[in-house]
């Protein structure tokens, strides 16, 4: 019988998601929420919530004894774990079974099974299933795995047997460069995972992550939902997703869907997982090589684009099998259509290696939901994007006829996606989702990487029509705030007695740059910048005053950071620039590689931080000498925290 109330141990888009549909369904929702959380969004849309702890994970969403008791005291029958935290924690469905409450997951047993990569893929070979070439002892020696390495042959990947997240996990190509791996992989999976074993796998050439969604229910029944294709990828997290794969044919279709079914009833497997393979598209795909990588016992981030080319609501049949339910559908009743995209809208920084970007999201504009185009957010206009949890705003899915309109679609859709407060991957994506490989289906998870000059950021500054729209803004905003009055009347230090053009200098990128303005008779205002005028109502980008005094100008997905020139300001920014390294966010120092007195060369390490259970190392912006190390291994670092001060030479 159906449950009539669900708690939803998680937060962010996937609680929001989740209770939709059980609303949809009549269930009473529940939200947990930490101390961060208390006005989240995913709070606002349940029926009711309970605290369950503070900000950190270990003590709030990881916590199983305040989840319970939070489950207990609301009397909630069922528990959706969601994706991340505890979906994947066998011990956590154990004691939701021992409380009496329904998991919305699969039994611990295939939880267990899967949980480990070394043991999944040994039961996969086992059950006839392929699985990629490498070395999954016991034996965790560094002299043997560096051995094991060189049998399987370089390109190597070093993954962390409980990895997740692509945390844990490094490329290596050649033997010299294995030592080093292995003690990042490791130093990485510890932090994240508490386990810093190890396997090894061969490195696929061109290789394209292709997926099976799989169902199975408790009367034994076993289905596949088709592929998706999450081959766009940073740092090995997927961003970009689509279903169907492109160039994939209904023979190779058929044959991974049926290995993802052998996969899944091997392990007695019930309601929503995920079957991921590696394929090897360096000829193209081909039904003979693709190989079993790992399995996620769980609902994944991309589920919309299954839902949108299935018609199917995912959360809906694992709610109904979770209850005793038969699958809704046959295998031969589950049909496709169309082609569907999702690209995670994330708060990072594409410019400094997609590092997480923290802060108040002070603008937040997300594109509508219509014409094919969903939206699942987490997070509204005024929300801080913290530290303590996944940084992604929001997904963004298209669906089209055919892959090229769902692209356009999505394209522009997020053209239209103004976010100011954090930094963005939005313009990034644009670009991504418009590039003509992309466009063509030539994908891999090389993609990003290999087209990184025409997929970053313009590090050049903004465009003069930005700055002209910056410009006018700033005569919008002071008719504003003197409406009814003569905007020129304003003390604010512009006005220019009786003329009708005044100056504004910005600065942009150290440099200072004059907007010229003219009032037109009638309202309205023209720009010029050395020497070229722009209409400013001709452009579409939207801006608006932040807190912190700067002017966000946004357009095509990208922002813009305007703040006026200020020759003291401009001095002090030129000058903490260059003298030093400062952490990006606040985090732990792991190690640090240069010491006072070392001449360094641009580019070169000089310490690893761990920040978001990843490493991140910092580097030398140019060519400097080291004059003091302010850090040591294990120091805990705020925001900004200064690493490593360079000589300076002194100006005349
Ligand atoms: P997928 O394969 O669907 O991309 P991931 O393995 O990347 O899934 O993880 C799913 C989501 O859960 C991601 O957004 C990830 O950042 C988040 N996540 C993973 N592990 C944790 C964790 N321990 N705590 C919080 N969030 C997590
Ligand atoms: P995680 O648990 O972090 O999701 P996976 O084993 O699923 O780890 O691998 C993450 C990503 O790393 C894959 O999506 C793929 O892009 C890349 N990858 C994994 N194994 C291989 C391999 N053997 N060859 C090439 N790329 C791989
Ligand atoms: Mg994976």
């Amino acid at each position: 019988m159906m449950f009539r109330s669900l708690l939803i141990a998680n937060r962010g888009e996937i609680a929001v998601r989740v209770m939709w549909t059980a609303k949809c369904m009549g269930l009473r929702t529940i939200a947990v929420y930490s101390d961060a959380d208390a006005t989240a969004a995913h709070v606002a849309a349940a029926d009711e919530a309970h605290r369950i702890g503070p900000a950190a994970p270990r003590e709030s969403y990881l916590n199983v004894d305040a989840i319970l008791a939070a489950a207990k005291e609301s009397g909630a029958e069922a528990i959706h774990p969601g994706y991340g935290f505890l979906s994947e924690n066998a011990a956590f469905a154990e004691a939701c079974a021992a409380a009496k409450i329904v998991f919305v997951g699969p039994p611990p047993k295939a939880i267990r099974a899967m949980g480990l990569k070394d043991r999944a893929k040994a039961l996969m070979a086992k059950a006839g299933v392929p699985v990629v070439p490498g070395y999954l002892g016991e034996d965790q020696s560094p002299a043997l795995l560096a051995a094991e390495a060189t049998k399987i042959g370089f390109p190597v990947l070093i993954k962390a047997v409980a990895g997740g997240g692509g945390k844990g996990m490094r490329k290596v190509d050649a033997a010299g460069e294995f030592a080093a791996a292995l003690d990042g992989a490791k130093r990485e999976a510890k932090s994240a995972f508490g386990d810093d074993r190890v396997l090894i796998e061969k490195y696929v050439s061109r290789p394209r992550h292709i997926e099976m969604q799989v169902f199975g229910d408790t009367k034994g029944n076993a289905v596949h939902l088709f592929e998706r294709d999450c081959s766009l990828q940073r740092r090995h997290q997927k961003v970009v997703e689509e279903a169907p794969a492109p160039g994939m044919t209904a023979a190779m279709r058929a044959k991974m869907g049926e290995a993802a079914v052998k996969a899944a009833k091997a392990v007695g497997y019930v309601g929503a997982g995920t079957v991921e393979f590696i394929a090897d598209a360096s000829e193209g795909l081909r039904d003979d090589r693709f190989w079993f990588m790992e399995m996620n016992t769980r609902l994944q981030v991309e589920h919309p684009v299954t839902e949108a080319i299935t018609g199917l609501d995912l959360v809906e049949w694992q709610l109904r099998v979770a209850a005793g339910e038969a699958l809704p559908k046959r295998q031969e009743d589950i049909r496709a259509r169309g082609h569907a995209i999702e690209a995670r809208l994330y708060a990072e920084d594409p410019d400094k290696g997609f590092l997480p970007s923290v802060g108040k999201l002070e603008i937040l504009r997300l594109p509508e939901q219509r014409n094919g185009i969903r939206v699942d957010a987490g997070v509204r206009e005024g929300d801080e994007v913290t530290i303590f949890y996944d940084p992604m705003i929001a997904k963004v899915i298209a669906w089209g006829e055919a892959r090229e309109g769902a692209a356009a679609k999505l394209a522009a859709a997020l053209a239209n996606t103004e976010v100011a407060g954090v930094h963005t991957n939005a313009g990034f994506l644009v670009r991504a989702l418009r590039e003509p490989d992309f466009v063509a289906g030539e994908i891999d998870t090389g993609f990003i990487e290999r087209h990184s000059a025409q997929l970053m950021p313009i590090r050049t500054g903004p465009p003069p029509h930005i700055l002209a729209r910056a410009a006018s803004f700033i005569v919008e905003e002071r008719a504003a705030l003197h409406r009814g009055g003569d905007p020129w009347d304003a003390h604010d230090g512009f006005r220019l007695a009786g003329a009708s053009t005044e100056t504004i200098e910005f600065l942009v990128v150290e440099k200072k740059v004059a907007a010229k303005i003219a009032h037109r008779r009638g309202g309205g205002v023209s720009v010029s910048i050395d020497g070229r005028e722009f209409d400013t109502r001709a452009h579409a980008a939207s801006a608006a005053r932040l807190s912190s005094g700067a002017i966000a100008v946004m357009e095509g997905g990208e922002t813009w950071m305007l703040s006026l020139y200020d020759p003291f300001a401009a001095a002090d920014a030129v000058g903490a620039a260059t003298d030093r390294v400062s952490t990006p966010m606040p985090g732990k120092i792991v190690q640090v590689l240069v010491k006072p007195g070392d001449a360094v060369k641009q580019g070169q390490p000089l310490a690893v931080l761990e920040a978001m259970k990843m490493e991140h190392t910092l580097s030398a912006p140019a060519d400097a000498k080291v004059a003091s190390v302010d850090v040591a291994p294990g120091d805990q670092v705020t925001d900004g925290a200064t690493v490593v001060r360079f000589e300076m030479e002194k100006a005349a």
